[in-house]
């Protein structure tokens, strides 16, 4: 008892100073935390999320309370996060997430999911192998096996395309599409559909069989 009331005496005591040098030390050392940080978070990042979605819940109630008494603080910052490439992203995907779950198809793509599969076509349409420069607009994100014909919102379904591609394949059977394309086509897109599509098509098997009757 003594020596905790010690510790907490000697630490009012010193608060400023020991609140300078942390300060000091955080500026000096600012790319080794960076490093250790990310190497933490990189290491711990099943854990962190683990962590980061219990407390989410725990809170689940608080949060909504806050959000209802901040209602007109937190409806500013959603419109300015929206605006940002990164927020219009996540809407994006949201919506397409909740177009799947309505339509009882798998929902599982990740933004970091997505941007893979970007990299894996170089960053140009999976069809016609144009850039978004040349194209001037954002590409689409185009269900391979179209959601009409129960193809599911995952990362083994969805490819960057461009809006002319996307919407002349439409619904179409991929494979009969592809035949009657003009052009080359995106020099990945072979692998890519060697790679997933019997993943796909099993998962969409899967799917099928587990859902109710
Ligand atoms: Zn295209």
């Amino acid at each position: 008892m003594c020596m905790k009331m010690s510790d907490k005496a000697y630490y009012e005591a010193n608060k400023d100073r020991k609140a300078a040098r942390d300060k000091s030390y955080r500026v000096d050392y600012k790319d080794k935390i960076a490093v250790t940080r990310k190497a933490y978070c990189e290491a711990n990042k099943e854990n962190i999320a683990a962590c980061r979605k219990a407390r989410y819940e725990r809170n689940h109630d608080r949060i909504k309370i806050w959000r209802e008494v901040h209602k007109d603080r937190t409806a500013k910052y959603g419109k300015v996060y929206r605006a940002t490439d990164r927020g219009r992203e996540l809407c994006r995907m949201k919506d397409q997430r909740r177009r799947a779950r309505k339509a009882n198809l798998p929902d599982t793509l990740t933004p970091k999911q997505r941007q893979d599969t970007w990299m894996l076509f170089n960053h140009r349409c999976a069809y016609c192998n144009r850039t978004e420069s040349e194209i001037g607009k954002e590409f689409h994100q185009e269900h391979f096996i179209a959601q009409d014909n129960d193809g599911p919102y995952t990362q083994d379904n969805i490819i960057p395309a461009c809006q002319r591609c996307n919407y002349s394949k439409h619904a179409r059977d991929p494979y009969t599409w592809m035949k009657r394309h003009k052009g080359p086509l995106n020099p990945a897109l072979a692998q890519w559909i060697a790679d997933t599509q019997p993943r796909n098509e099993a998962s969409i098997r899967q799917w099928q069989a587990d859902q109710p009757r």
